[in-house]
């Protein structure tokens, strides 16, 4: 344990027996530009040493969040506390939390050391101790030898670990994160979402971690909000979000889905019938079986349909026609097209022995109790949906 993590270890327990509650919460937040409501009844309780990350598309309001908890935007109405204390009307600078954007914003006149050291500098922390935990900060991002480096000597991770190191190196009670990896490549970016976690890990500190990017958040967060449209859809962890979304937004963003729009016909001990508009009728489980009549969806993940040459005869398949076979190197991607014209994916290992699957053949996909979940509404695109963004981004 380098001293560093003994001091934020100390930090937190201190403050542990002062406060007990969330290090941030939000009550109530609404903010609004104008006429334009950009986040709206935000009820959030974020906890100590937590990698909490707000996902959603473009536009839903997560920066805008972000920044009312750093200090830059005031809330129209609702709370924000930070250490169980209103910081609602509180300036950025008397805040504990310590913001790193896209644009990392490092003092290129300086060198690596220095940028780090800036800002103990500033509060006149004491010459041995700046030495001392900025050279520790340098050493848990790894950059303990750049030290006399100056940012434009650094290639892109290096200067994201710099600016990650100047942040934290005041031990602040939360760290903002905006999209910081939205400049780097996609090999990067990968790399530093996990040295990311590993950093939050060794410091202890509470991340909030702004991304539009899906498969960003579930690799490193413990828990996400995922918002639409100034509204916080669910809060859980990725498993429950994945597994269980809380609604056809949260299922469609989250991965890739099968939503097949049904209208429900009846309940069978926990699981809810559904009859699908494709004409095939299943049983879903699902937090809320809503009334006979109701519209609802089935969601299923492609990963846990499994294609068949023939019909189990069970009530839990589809039949199709197969597509697209599409080789991605440690799955191959079938896509299927049901008799009513709805897509459906599906993935199979590449060392299957499947010779039936090739464009234009019939198939079946099935799958096992338990993997149809059921969900409130119709979606407006039924079939298979995916927001991976390395495909969006391809297709840009
Ligand atoms: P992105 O991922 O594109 O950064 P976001 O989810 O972070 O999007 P915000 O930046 O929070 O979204 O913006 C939410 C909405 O509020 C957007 O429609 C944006 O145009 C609007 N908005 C943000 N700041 C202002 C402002 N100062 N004045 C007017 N409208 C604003």
């Amino acid at each position: 344990m380098t001293e560093v993590d003994e001091q934020a270890g100390v930090d937190a327990g201190a403050a542990d027996a002062g406060a007990s509650g969330p290090v941030i919460e939000l009550v109530g937040v609404r903010k609004e530009f104008g006429d334009f409501v950009a986040v709206d009844r935000v009820e959030l309780s974020i906890r100590r040493g937590e990698f909490f990350s707000l996902l959603g598309p473009s536009g839903c309001g997560k920066t805008t969040l972000l920044k009312m908890i750093a200090g830059f935007e005031q809330p129209t109405s609702g709370q924000v506390l930070l250490e169980d204390e209103d910081v609602s009307g509180t300036p950025p600078h008397r805040r504990n939390v310590n913001t790193v954007f896209q644009q990392y914003a490092l003092f290129p006149h300086m060198s690596v050391f220095e940028n780090v050291a800036f800002g103990l500098r500033a509060k006149k922390v004491d010459k041995v101790d700046v030495r001392r935990r900025s050279t520790e900060m340098l050493e848990v991002v790894r950059l303990a030898e750049f030290a006399n480096r100056r940012p434009p000597q650094l290639s892109g991770g290096q200067q994201q670990r710099v600016a990650l190191a100047r942040a934290l190196v005041n031990l602040p009670s939360a760290l903002l994160l905006d999209e910081p990896l939205a400049a780097l490549d996609l090999k990067l970016r990968e790399a530093m979402q996990l040295e990311l976690k590993r950093i939050q890990r060794e410091v202890g500190i509470t991340f909030v971690f702004v991304t539009h990017d899906q498969g960003e958040a579930l690799t490193m967060s413990d828990r996400i909000a995922v918002m639409s449209e100034g509204v916080v859809e669910q809060i859980g962890t990725p498993e429950e979000i994945y597994h269980r979304p809380a609604s056809l937004f949260v299922a469609g963003f989250i991965g890739s889905a099968n939503l097949l729009p049904g209208t429900v016909s009846g309940h069978d001990g926990d699981d809810t019938v559904v009859d699908l508009e494709c004409g095939v009728t299943v049983r879903a489980c699902g937090v809320h079986p809503p009334v006979v009549g109701a519209p609802a969806s089935i969601m299923i993940r492609p990963e846990r349909l499994r294609v068949t040459s023939a019909d189990g005869g069970d009530g839990r398949s589809l039949e199709g026609t197969v597509r697209d076979v599409i080789f991605q190197g440690a799955v191959v991607r079938i896509q299927l097209v049901l008799a009513d014209g709805t897509e459906v994916v599906t993935l199979v290992d590449p060392d299957d022995d499947l010779p039936f699957l090739r464009p234009g053949s019939p198939v079946y996909v099935c799958w096992n109790p338990g993997a149809v979940y059921l969900l409130a509404g119709r979606p407006v695109r039924p079939g298979a949906n995916s927001t991976d963004i390395d495909q969006v981004e391809a297709a840009l």
